[in-house]
């Protein structure tokens, strides 16, 4: 919703091996592609139990990253302290000024319609054009034809849309969102990554979403990030936790990837 605090100057030379690896990388233009987001050995304690152990993240303009794992592994903790939103225990966070947070629970006002509903928000976030931005993001998100309806009529896709819209009000660099796609049919998870994939493409804008479904991850994420009890476990390309997946749980391999990836956690002590 908001910013994540002023912008910090990234550092000169990437500062973990992950970092270093997107810093080796040059994007879709051909550049150098920097880390837009870094954070490294990220610790949170909540009293005895430790809900990341370490974690460290790094991703470029116009990446999108699925934060993958179990229940409680630590990924909407993760994505809140990237959001700014609760600071880590331990570690470093290096965020640009312009951060879209995507909870998991919308707090729309269901009996306002899409319109208003932004409008409020971009009041709240003290937009200085505040029509103006609730323009642009019904026209982005493909929401201005239903801009008069109440948002307690609309399908939970739409109401997702709405949310996602919230979130990139102030035309944020990275987007974070949490299980974006849950309680959505098939056809209204489609649109809904269509959109978030065209919002990296065409906008270089950063995504880093959690979800439990491994193909949607395996599908739309460019890079997965493995959680597990807080614990980073792979973080590489798809083809890449594959070949992880195929040579630590070989007998699952020929099984359907969700059954392997449940093999391989496995083995990890998971
Ligand atoms: P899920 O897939 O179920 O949403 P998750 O991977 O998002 O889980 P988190 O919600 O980040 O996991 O939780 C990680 C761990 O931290 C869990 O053990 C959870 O119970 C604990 N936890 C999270 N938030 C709090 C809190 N506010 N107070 C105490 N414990 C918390």
């Amino acid at each position: 919703m908001s910013g994540a605090g002023p912008p910090r100057p990234l550092p000169q030379a990437p500062v973990n091996a992950q970092a270093q690896a997107v810093h080796n990388n040059r994007g879709r233009s051909g550049r150098i592609a920097f880390p837009v987001v870094e954070a490294t050995g990220l610790v949170k304690r909540y009293g005895e139990r430790e809900a990341l152990r370490g974690v460290g993240l790094a991703a470029s303009a116009g990446e999108l990253v699925a934060v993958i794992g179990p229940n409680g592994a630590g990924k909407t903790t993760l994505l809140s302290i990237l959001a700014g939103i609760s600071k880590p225990d331990e570690g470093v966070v290096h965020m640009p000024a312009g951060v879209g947070w995507v909870p998991q629970q919308a707090g729309l006002y269901r009996r306002l319609t899409v319109e208003e509903n932004l409008l409020l928000f971009a009041r709240l976030e003290r937009h200085p054009d505040p029509h103006g931005s609730v323009e642009e993001m019904l026209e982005l998100t493909g929401l201005g034809e239903r801009r008069g309806e109440v948002v307690a009529r609309l399908s939970g896709g739409n109401q997702q849309r709405i949310n996602i819209a919230i979130g990139l009000l102030s035309r944020p660099s990275v987007l974070l969102l949490d299980e974006p796609s849950v309680g959505l049919d098939p056809r209204q998870r489609a649109r809904l990554w269509e959109f978030v994939s065209g919002l990296a493409d065409e906008r270089d804008t950063t995504v880093i979403f959690s979800t439990h479904d491994i193909q949607e991850a395996e599908r739309y994420g460019g890079r997965l990030l493995v959680l597990a009890d807080g614990e980073s476990l792979f973080d590489g390309s798809p083809d890449a936790l594959r070949e992880a997946v195929r040579s630590e749980a070989p007998e699952a391999a020929e099984r359907d990837f969700e059954t392997a990836f449940v093999a391989f956690l496995h083995h990890r002590g998971h």
